[in-house]
């Protein structure tokens, strides 16, 4: 494809490359980093093929926000894409905060999956040595936490290890409370988190690439707030099989139905964003309907008290995170000032991993608190 364009920044640049298929505009911050060798006659530098372009040479379906105005990859091709990701450009940030929120929820799955034949042995140090947990928090047994110092603290006091957990798994078995919507939770966050980072890394390679990764991206979404409801509904309606089906059963249809509106071509309209926003806001605050239903049963506890207080706490960040995603703040008041770093699509991505966590601290206090008293 040949095609000029003649732009603020540069001087006019002509475009050949057949590979790129849109026109090119040498961003200022790849010439710096690219160390002067330029050959404007082809957009190329350095043997470097594929540059970054502004926001006003992006075909339309990677037009997503008209405030950041530069370091935009269009059409790559995917091996190019995929290595972009350790390169500066504007989606940098968003590949690696839900990347690295991914690794983060990966090792917290495993530590949750390698601790649990260690519920009774923690237990059991617990009481010996009458030491406080290490989490701060006096409702989670140190069982919960993930930084291994029970396994620490066996070593030290020459502890036999298999022999404590064997006697941890047989006692314990007959009492520890089912763990499924637990990891559902935490599969749920993994995939949010690994396809968002996916779409962002790889969505700039075609329109079809893009249609479908956000579509996957929407699907991750709703994932995360479906499988944010079965901890907090199948523990706490643990004895109630009505309320534990009605709850599970409602946003399990309202996230199939939110994953088929997603669908529609007309869903990712840069006009529809808050229908968007409110569509998974309104599928979040349905949460509320459990949460005070816990409290109106068993508001007296403080396994009920902690819990809601982190449900809140990942409800403020999901609120903020949304607030943040619809109002495009604060690159909309300075418009280019945010293109690499500082944008509300990054400060999205960071509130919902802070959210995530959040809920996954009040899995645990769930965990230890059906653990202990069964139904
Ligand atoms: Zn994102």
């Amino acid at each position: 494809m040949s095609s000029t364009v003649t732009l603020e920044k540069t001087t006019t640049i002509q475009s050949n490359d057949a590979d790129v298929g849109s026109p090119t505009m040498r961003s200022p911050l790849l010439k710096k980093t690219k160390g002067g060798c330029g050959d404007d006659t082809t957009g190329r530098c350095c043997g470097q093929k594929y540059e970054l372009i502004s926001y006003d040479v992006l075909p339309e379906f990677l037009k997503h926000n008209e405030f950041i105005l530069d370091y935009y990859r269009s059409e790559w091709p995917i091996k190019q894409a995929l290595l972009s990701a350790f390169s500066i450009h504007n989606e940098t940030i968003n590949v690696w905060t839900h990347l690295i929120g991914f690794f983060v929820f990966l090792a917290l799955t495993v530590c949750a999956a390698t601790m649990v034949p260690m519920e009774y042995e923690a237990s059991h140090l617990a009481a010996s040595t009458g030491l406080a947990n290490n989490t701060g928090n006096p409702m989670v047994p140190r069982s919960y936490s993930a930084d291994g110092a029970v396994m620490a603290m066996q070593v030290l006091r020459n502890v036999s290890v298999e022999t404590e957990l064997a006697a941890a798994a047989s006692l314990s078995a007959g009492h520890r409370v089912a763990r499924w919507p637990f990891y559902a939770y935490l599969c749920g966050a993994m995939f949010c988190l690994l396809m968002s980072s996916a779409c962002h890394l790889l969505a700039c390679h075609s329109e079809h690439a893009s249609y479908v990764l956000l579509r996957l991206d929407y699907a991750g979404i709703t994932g995360l707030i479906v499988t944010s409801f079965y901890p907090l509904v199948y523990y706490t309606f643990l004895c109630d099989p009505f309320y534990q089906t009605l709850y599970l059963g409602f946003i399990t249809v309202f996230g199939a139905a939110a994953v088929v509106v997603s669908l529609l071509p007309v869903f990712e309209a840069p006009e529809l964003r808050w229908a968007r926003a409110g569509l998974f806001a309104c599928m979040g605050m349905s949460g509320l309907v459990p949460i005070v239903h816990k409290m109106l049963l068993f508001g007296a506890r403080p396994e009920a008290v902690l819990t809601t207080g982190y449900e809140m706490a990942m409800g403020t960040f999901y609120l903020a995170g949304v607030v943040v995603y619809a109002t495009r703040v604060p690159e909309r008041w300075m418009p280019g000032r945010f293109d690499l770093a500082g944008h509300s699509h990054q400060l999205f991505h960071v509130l919902v991993i802070a959210g995530a966590y959040a809920h996954y601290l009040a899995g645990l206090v769930y965990l230890s608190w059906r653990d202990t008293e069964g139904c």
